[in-house]
Formats: structure tokens, sequence, C-alpha cells
């Protein structure tokens, strides 16, 4: 008797998965010529491209969170965003609508699942999340922004930079903490509506990375209903790592799809130019080997983020997947930039005509390694988590 496990459930996708990734992959083919307009229409328009959208949810590929296994859940996410990052279609705000919601699933309280789940899962609505702050930037520990209880609900009160999408999104996740004089109590987490009295949003000259708009969002005393607690008062870290692990394994996802994206076609290139000795620059190895080991990594990578995904499927705690789900994203936004780092050097002058989007791929390649957590961050957690060295806050 052999005691060894199919291959294929241990290294590859089940069969349903690699239907819903076939799927994918053959509807983002088709959208593929159409990834510079569905970029610019999110931009100008403020919401997602109609078509585009409209098949996301007939195929209901925006109600796949953790453990929602009859429908694929988190691991059909990540193939699902990956295949349409391979054709340069690169998703932002499914990303953020999912982790926010995988928060609200797991912290509740029952009031917000049923009125916010199923409207992210149907594809009805986007949602944000405002955590850094000027000041403070990565350190969340260090938030300033005030969280007080008043009768029937809570004000707010801070600042918070850079916030993705307020221009897409219902309401965006603010995390913020109460304060008795200089005391800081614990941190609470409120959906907040962005167009609330007392809200200012201006926009920040980004050149919409992520291919979203980028805001700061100033809170002047905004008054919030109590039905917009996510989680419990004071236990707002129980929220933000559901959310975080998801973040960080879709983000991973998108970079690896982009790294895909970004190899094959630096491929293509490389097999059709030619510029001296009447042989395309492909079979010159300083082109050929820098393409070949991003392929390898990206074997890797999927590999990783494939099992970070699967992992919250198969209803482990989000702290116990954290390490690889930090793994993967320092993995994947490292491979994402080398290999768009690659295809400008293969695409030569065309890499910098603006027409033909490399530079929008080559800036987004490169965010990912200062967010939406930065590799420093993500390296931490591994440090002080994976290898008991302690960690300087
Ligand atoms: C386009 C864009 C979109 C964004 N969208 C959102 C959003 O929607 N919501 C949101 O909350 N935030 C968002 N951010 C914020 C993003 O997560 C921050 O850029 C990130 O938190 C870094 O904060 P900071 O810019 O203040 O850098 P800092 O915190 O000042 O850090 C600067 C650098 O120092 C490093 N560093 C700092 N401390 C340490 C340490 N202890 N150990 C090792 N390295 C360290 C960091 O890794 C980083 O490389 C966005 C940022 C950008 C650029």
């Amino acid at each position: 008797m052999s005691l060894a496990p199919p291959a294929e459930s241990l290294f590859d996708l089940s069969a349903a998965h690699r239907a819903i990734r076939d799927e994918a992959s053959r509807v983002a083919a088709e959208f593929a010529p159409r990834a510079h307009e569905i970029r610019r229409h999110l931009i100008e328009h403020s919401e997602m491209h109609p078509q585009l959208w409209r098949v996301f949810r007939e195929n209901g590929w925006c109600a796949y969170t953790p453990g929602s296994t009859e429908d694929g859940g988190l691991l059909a996410a990540a193939v699902v965003l990956a295949a349409f990052a391979e054709q340069g279609i690169v998703l932002w705000m499914p990303v953020l609508s999912t982790a926010i919601a995988h928060a609200i699933a797991v912290v509740g309280p029952d009031s917000a699942r049923a009125t916010w789940l199923p409207l992210v899962a149907a594809g009805k609505i986007h949602l944000g999340m405002a955590a850094t702050e000027p000041d403070s930037g990565h350190n969340l520990f260090a938030a300033r922004t005030e969280i007080r209880r008043v009768e029937g609900g809570f004000v707010v009160r801070g600042l918070k930079r850079v916030t993705s999408g307020l221009d897409v999104v219902e309401r965006v996740l603010v995390f913020g903490r109460a304060f008795e004089g200089d005391r800081a109590n614990g941190y609470t987490t409120l959906l907040v509506d962005p167009r609330a009295p007392g809200v200012t949003v201006t926009e920040i000259p980004m050149r919409f990375r992520e291919g979203v708009r980028q805001f700061q969002l100033e809170l002047d005393d905004v008054a919030v209903p109590e039905d917009a607690l996510v989680g419990r008062e004071g236990g707002g870290l129980f929220a933000l790592w559901p959310f975080t692990d998801v973040e960080r394994v879709l983000t991973a996802a998108l970079c690896v799809g982009s790294a895909d994206y970004a190899v094959r076609s630096a491929v293509v290139r490389a097999k059709e130019r030619v510029v001296a000795g009447g042989v395309p620059i492909g079979v010159h190895q300083a082109v050929s080997h820098p393409l070949a080991r991003l392929t390898a990594r990206l074997a890797a990578t999927r590999l990783l983020v494939h099992r970070a995904a699967a992992r919250l499927d198969a209803g482990a705690a989000d702290t116990d997947v954290a390490a690889d789900a930090n793994a993967a994203k320092v993995l994947a936004a490292d491979l994402a930039f080398d290999a768009a780092d690659h295809a400008v050097q293969v695409f030569g002058a065309d890499a910098w005509d603006e027409r033909n989007g490399w530079l929008d791929h080559y800036l987004d390649a490169r965010l990912s390694r200062s967010g939406p957590v930065s590799n420093e961050f993500a390296l931490n957690y591994l440090a002080e988590h994976a290898l008991g060295l302690s960690a300087h806050r």
C-alpha cells in the first residue's frame, strides 16, 4: 500500500478551484484588450467598469470569503484576482472589501454581518480601510484618531492618510481609540460613511496608484451611530488581524498575477524583437535568465499564496496563518517588482511610452513593497513570531 497522498490534493488546486480559475482566465482574456479602459473607468467615474463588474457579480466572484468553501472560499478569490492580474487587469477594491467583510464575519456583531456581508457578496458596494495616519504611519498602535462614546453612538475625530477609493466606497472602516486625558484606552473599529457631516475628503495626487484614487480623510467630530461598530468597543485589534491576513493574501495574489503578466509579456517581446545579428533578443542569456529565474520564483510564490488562502478556508485561526500571509506578501511584492523591472528592461524605450501601460505597471509593482503593509513590517512579524526575535516598536 502506498502512503503517498495524491499529489494533486497537496500541490495543486482542486478540480473545483481549477474550474473557477479557468473560467476567470477565459473572461479576463476577453477583457484584456480593454485593461486601460477598465482602469480609467474607475478613476474617472468612481465605479467599477460596469461590464466587467456585471460579469463578476453574475459569476459570484465578489462572494468569496474565507471558509465559504461551498462557493470556493478565499482561495477562489485569490485565483480569480490573480487570473485578471495575469491579463494586466489589477482590481484593488475587491481586496479591501473582501478583507473587511472577513473581519466583520469574524468579529460581528450579527447586525453588521446581516447588513454588510450580503451587499459585499452581491458586489453592490465596496468598503475601504482607514488605518494609517500621517504622524504614526505604519505603527497602528500609535493611532491618534479618537473615538468617543456618546449617547446613541460615537463621535470620531482624527486624520487618516492614505485612504484608498473613498470616492467608490459605501463605508470606510476607521481604526481609532478612546482617550482619557493623555491615557489611551482600547482600539475600536467603526464603519463610517465618508459622506457624513464633519468628514472632509481630499484627494492626494498619487497618479492613481493601484488603479484607484487616493485620499486624506479628515474626521471632525463626526457623529457615528451605534450600529457602525465592528466587533466590540475596545476590541478593534480583533477586527484588524483578520483583515490584515486576508488583505496580505489577496495582495500577494495580485502581485503573483501581475508578475506573471510582466514575465509573459516580456517573453513575447524577447521572441519578437530583433535588433542585431538577425536573432531575437531572447537568445541572450542576459535577457532570458532573469525571466527563467522569475518563472521559478512565480511557481514557488503561487504555492505559498494558495496555501495561506486554503488554510484560512480550512478554518485555521487568523493568528496561525499570519506567518504564511506575511511571507507570501513579502515574496510576492519583491517578485512583482523584479518582474516589472525586467519587463521594462526588455521593452526598452517602448516601456517609457505612457500609452503602453508599463509605467503604471512598474509604479504599482513598486508600491506593493511599501503597502498595504511594507515589506519591513511584514518581516518584523516573521522575525518576532516565527523566529522569536524581539521587535522594536
Ligand atoms: C497608494 C497608497 C494607498 C494606500 N492606501 C491605504 C489605505 O487604503 N488605508 C490605509 O490605512 N493606509 C493606506 N496606505 C498607507 C500605507 O499602508 C502606508 O504607506 C504605510 O502604512 C506606510 O506608512 P508611512 O507611509 O507613514 O511610512 P512610515 O510608517 O513612516 O514608514 C517609512 C518606512 O520606514 C519603515 N519602517 C518604519 N518603522 C519600521 C520598523 N519598526 N522596522 C522596520 N522598518 C520600519 C517602513 O517599513 C517604511 O518603509 C496607502 C499608501 C499608499 C502609498
